[in-house]
């Protein structure tokens, strides 16, 4: 199969090798962050404390959001200062109204993309990556807003800069400088750990970058071999932080994107839903179909239901209801977006778990006839199913096996 940006198969029959290296990876990122940056969390979170801004949440969240902060700034900062004016407020409105707006999402898009490179991508831009002053964080979070791409990042961003609001210049200067060598760290290790999955993303973004140019996916489809290796530790993070809360829920529901279908979206005739779309089992072959059936074989707390959900689609349908059981969601997406998913289910309190598609590969964004997309069942398993949440303690089972289930449910 043709690897467009990443491949967690990495060549091998299935991406269990790379589970086990996101996962060790994860645990050298955490015993470096302690060591670096962990005053400056801790510190944070007598803030909070003292200021009952928040309930505290679990470490690993933290750490994310530090890291997220140092690659974010080092990746965009300089192109976000060289912005001097642009409709921050009406472009970050518009990045909500597509969510809630499905019907007229494409003119929303088509719209977007053009504001996109008039304003937020000036021809020229400050080069000089500097440590930043509290007015340039202000500035770059109304970028990392109006570009839809970094909501969470930006508000989660936002809290941490009225943080710093109290800081002395000296005390400030400190705090940048260690986030600025975590970041170092992470770049050179991660391509150590990860680099292997993540090959092809250099010579896709030379190859493709300008065709982008003008459109709305134009930040997702473009992301630096760093950010695709932020989403896989960031990934791996968020679900040993949510994994406690994902393990109270009764229901449980896994979302995949449309191009897991085994046909194209005309000709797929799932049942639109206010949540998605269901599968009404049209062919045998098709993963999703096959997913919906193993979810439902499953005996009772560990079944679940399948949805297909477009991109960008308003994540608020999830949040708990009253009265209702809190369901638990296990969402799967491509490596350049579903970290931000991930932040923003947290946000309405869903208790989420998540699984990266092995690779990228949809008509819409990555290729022009599409490739056909897919995820490790094993992983799916350890994150909804009630089974030790410790990969290492965790006997695999033999991936052939989920194959035969695949088989049995044509
Ligand atoms: S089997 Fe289900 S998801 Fe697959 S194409 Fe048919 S209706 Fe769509």
């Amino acid at each position: 199969m043709e690897t467009i940006t990443y491949s967690l198969k990495n060549g091998k029959p299935d991406s269990e090798t790379y589970y086990k290296d996101v996962s060790c990876f994860a645990d050298q990122v955490i015993k470096e962050a302690s060591s670096s940056i962990s005053p400056i969390i801790y510190d944070y979170l007598n803030y909070i404390k003292t200021y009952n801004l928040e309930e505290i949440r679990k470490i690993e969240e933290y750490i994310l959001e530090l890291l997220s902060f140092g690659i974010l700034w080092r990746t965009y900062a300089g192109r976000a200062l060289s912005v001097k004016f642009a409709p921050f407020i009406v472009m970050a409105k518009m990045s909500e109204w597509r969510k809630k707006h499905q019907r007229i999402k494409p003119v929303i898009d088509f719209g977007r993309g053009i504001l996109m490179t008039l304003f937020l991508f000036p021809e020229v831009k400050l080069i000089k990556r500097e440590i930043p002053t509290l007015e340039q964080i202000d500035h770059v979070c109304k970028w990392f807003e109006a570009t839809g791409e970094f909501k969470e990042q930006a508000i989660r961003f936002i809290r941490w800069r009225a943080f710093w609001g109290n800081k002395s210049n000296d005390e400030l200067y400190k705090i940048f400088f260690q986030i600025e060598e975590f970041t170092n760290w992470f770049d050179e290790a991660s391509i150590n750990n990860l680099g292997k999955y993540t090959e092809n993303v250099d010579s896709f973004l030379k190859k493709s970058i300008r065709k982008y140019r003008w459109r709305e996916d134009r930040i997702s489809c473009t992301r630096s071999r760093i950010e695709y290796h932020l989403n896989m530790v960031g990934a791996e993070l968020m679900n040993r932080a949510f994994r406690p809360e994902f393990k109270k829920t009764e229901i449980k529901v896994v979302l995949v994107p449309g191009c897991m279908r085994g046909r194209p979206d005309e000709e797929c005739e799932a049942v639109r839903v206010k949540e998605g779309l269901i599968c009404s089992n049209c062919i045998p072959g098709c993963r999703v179909n096959q997913l919906r059936k193993i979810g439902k074989k499953q005996t009772r707390g560990n079944s679940f239901n399948v949805y297909i959900i477009p991109h960008a689609s308003d994540l608020s349908l999830w949040s708990p209801r009253e009265g209702k059981p809190k369901r638990g969601v296990v969402a799967s997406a491509c490596v350049t977006t579903l970290v931000e998913g991930g932040w923003e289910l947290k946000r309405y309190n869903v208790p989420a778990q998540c699984v990266l598609l092995d690779n990228s590969g949809c008509k819409k964004h990555w290729h022009p006839e599409g490739t056909p997309t897919n995820f490790n069942i094993n992983e799916l398993k350890r994150r909804a199913f009630q089974v030790s949440e410790n990969w290492k303690q965790f006997k695999l089972e033999n991936p052939l096996r989920d194959q035969r289930v695949y088989d049995q449910t044509k």
